[in-house]
């Protein structure tokens, strides 16, 4: 099991996670663990779904207000915000990267976990391009869902 404070890897235990009606919604996944003083999450989400009490605090997802939307995902410095939706038996993952080149729709990429390592290929499906970051949606099997975190095209 990792420990985050110490390989700066988190495990997936210490989240709350949705349910599988809301996963099936599709929910963004806040993996933001560290208390900065931070909140564009907070103020990109159209429908009030992230809270803060302030902003030295974490935020705080409700996935029943969540329309899997996106805008929180290209907007997170931290680059810690997911969103994921069951499909069948795939997962649509949407992550943020910032490396070049671009990832291409259609195309497949390898993706990785939370500690880098490759665990399978995955499509393209979308790409946004918000200032420096891609907003990329990949699908994945189903059972990556909460295992891929990042892609290597
Ligand atoms: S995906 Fe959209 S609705 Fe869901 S938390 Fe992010 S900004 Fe809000
Ligand atoms: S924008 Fe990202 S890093 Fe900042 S508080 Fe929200 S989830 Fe955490």
């Amino acid at each position: 099991m990792h420990n985050y404070e110490k390989d700066g890897i988190l495990d997936q235990k210490f989240l709350k996670l949705p349910s599988q009606k809301q996963l099936e919604k599709g929910a963004a996944i806040i993996e933001c663990v560290q208390k900065i003083p931070c909140n564009p999450c907070v103020d990109s989400c159209p429908t009030g779904a992230i809270s803060m009490k302030d902003i030295n605090d974490l935020p705080v997802m409700d996935y029943d207000k969540c329309i899997a939307c996106s805008k929180c995902v290209g907007i997170c410095p931290g680059l810690a915000i997911f969103v994921v939706k069951c499909k069948d038996d795939k997962a649509l993952i949407t992550l943020p990267y910032e490396f070049l080149p671009e990832p291409i729709v259609g195309k497949k990429v390898q993706v990785l976990d939370r500690a880098g390592k490759i665990v399978g290929k995955g499509i393209v499906k979308k790409v946004v391009n918000k200032d420096k970051t891609f907003v990329v949606t990949i699908e994945v099997k189903k059972d990556l869902l909460m295992v891929v975190r990042n892609i290597k095209v």
